[in-house]
């Protein structure tokens, strides 16, 4: 394969490809800077590449090993590093001119004739200037494929910047920075959502801290903080994966389940609010102080109602439980369209 290639073309026909070629990577090349990421570009580089390349094949005068071998050993070097390529490039180069050295030494002009003995000096010269050629679009190639993949990688980054900024952007328009549930407009819109669909049996559960002022007034506005991210922690254990929760006021919640009876959502709150009850809430590391939480809760057993129904209903009925004395749950209505 390798004798079919060599020598099969005249130089006259193989050096003007040759050049065109190494023309097309060096303006590659240059383009290149300003242009990282463009097809064309690249298209250039590596089309001019692979011309020469081929065309260098076809030269009579190059021999095998430095038309063959040594180029694609010198191709895989660009995977594994660029000074190793550069090492590997002036290595080649050294290889050539002892070569040539050595023909040249080896060869007298008495001998073989003046006439043969010129052209023996032409093919030499010839032989050089195309594996000049070839190896600086070699180097030329490697730069931009090392260009290529630094760009690449910038874009990869860029992108997975991208991501992580959308997602801390969404979590900051959705979640409550305190409590991290969802936030009121969040909770309102995800509901509108649900109710909307074609599901059947909501409840809403409206829930409010009592007398939360005066954990304030008493520990300090920070245990109140703590008291608020304590509570919303118990909410999300219980409602983790059956419903949504939501931070609806200051010290209001909701809790939007879908597909469960009434008496489920009854338990789940009354569970909920006994839970609250019974649990001490470390206060600036130490003393331990308990809340108590009173809610309302309305269901509905069909869509067709809108969420500024359901929560009105649920908002009479927690204040039936503040009135009442408290610490409670009571229903609402129930509500059949
Ligand atoms: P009730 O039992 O009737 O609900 O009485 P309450 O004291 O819980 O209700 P009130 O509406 O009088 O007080 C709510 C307080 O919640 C007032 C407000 O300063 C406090 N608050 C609202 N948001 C936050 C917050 O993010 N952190 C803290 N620490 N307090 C908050
Ligand atoms: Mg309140
Ligand atoms: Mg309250």
């Amino acid at each position: 394969m390798i004798e079919f290639f060599k020598g099969t073309r005249p130089l006259s026909f193989v050096l003007p490809i040759i050049s065109v070629g190494y023309i097309s990577v060096i303006a590659g090349t240059f383009f290149y800077r300003n242009n990282p990421l463009t097809r064309y570009v690249r298209v250039a580089t590596f089309s001019g590449f692979f011309i020469m390349y081929v065309f260098t094949l076809m030269t009579a005068t190059t021999s095998v090993t430095f038309t063959f071998v040594f180029p694609l050993a010198t191709l895989f070097c660009m995977y594994v590093d660029r000074w190793f390529m550069f090492i590997v490039c002036s290595f080649i180069l050294l290889l050539n001119g002892l070569y040539i050295g050595n023909k040249l030494y080896s060869v007298s002009k008495q001998e073989i004739g003046e006439a043969a003995y010129n052209q023996f000096t032409t093919t030499m010269l010839i032989h050089s200037f195309v594996l000049l050629l070839f190896m600086s679009s070699l180097i030329a190639i490697v730069y931009v494929f090392h260009r290529l993949r630094r760009a690449m990688e910038y874009k990869v980054q860029e992108a997975h910047h991208a991501k992580e900024t959308g997602q801390k952007l969404y979590a900051q328009a959705t979640i409550d920075g305190l409590t991290g549930v969802f936030n009121r407009r969040h909770f309102v819109e995800k509901v509108r959502e649900q109710l909307s669909g074609t599901g059947i049996s909501f409840s809403l559960l409206l829930l409010d801290i009592d007398d939360f002022k005066k954990v304030n007034d008493v520990h300090g506005h920070l245990a109140g903080d703590q008291v608020l991210i304590t509570f919303s922690n118990l909410l999300r254990q219980v409602y983790a994966d059956i419903g949504m929760v939501g931070r609806v006021g200051g010290e209001e919640f909701a809790v939007f389940l879908q597909g469960r009876s009434e008496d489920e959502s009854l338990a789940l709150a009354e569970g909920l609010r006994e839970m609250l009850e019974q649990t001490g809430i470390a206060i600036n590391g130490e003393k331990q102080i308990s809340v108590t939480t009173s809610g309302g809760i309305a269901y509905a057993d069909r869509s067709g109602m809108t969420f500024e129904e359901l929560f009105q209903l649920a908002d009479k009925a927690l204040y039936t439980s503040k009135d009442s004395g408290k610490n409670q749950i009571t229903k609402a209505q129930p509500v059949c369209i």
